[in-house]
């Protein structure tokens, strides 16, 4: 699959993420294999599981590890509709995935290129391949319209 069909996959995790009841912000991830087999896919599940570490990508590279049975991803790709933040950039590093594709940037928490470049930081002990910008319109306004229809629900 190429990076447009795989952000696919993670967009339909965020869509499936902002119809659940609590509603979650509509953030999805994707975890490739290799041989290009999708592992695991997830969507934020913050409010689902009340839990501030329940994001896309670390349930997306937890279901992975579970799968292959390794923490150590390497070779792996995470695709994930909005830049990771802090923690999730710093799971990417600690389970040495070879490969990120961003949908849309976040420049006030994103830590894959805005904010911070913790996934291509030289003074970890890994570095991670990053592409950008992948349906970025789409995953971007994936969140706006959801952002926008909370606002207009709030008396
Ligand atoms: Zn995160």
């Amino acid at each position: 699959m190429t990076d447009d069909e795989l952000m696919g996959l993670a967009i339909d995790e965020a869509r499936a993420a902002a119809a659940r009841e609590p509603a979650d912000v509509p953030i999805g991830a994707v975890v490739v294999g290799p041989d290009g087999a999708v592992l695991a896919s997830a969507g934020n599940r913050r409010e689902a599981d009340e839990d501030p570490t329940a994001h896309a990508e670390i349930l997306a590279l937890r279901r992975a590890a579970q799968v292959t049975g390794r923490w150590n991803l390497t070779g792996c790709t995470l695709v994930v509709t909005l830049e990771p933040c802090t923690m999730c950039a710093g799971a990417i590093v600690l389970a040495r995935t070879q490969r990120v594709v961003v949908g849309a940037m976040d420049p006030k928490a994103g830590a894959a290129g805005s904010l911070y470049d913790l996934v291509r930081e030289p003074r970890l002990n890994h570095r991670v391949e990053l592409t950008t910008g992948v349906r970025a319109q789409e995953c971007g306004d994936l969140l706006r319209e959801f952002f926008r229809a909370r606002r207009a629900r709030r008396p």
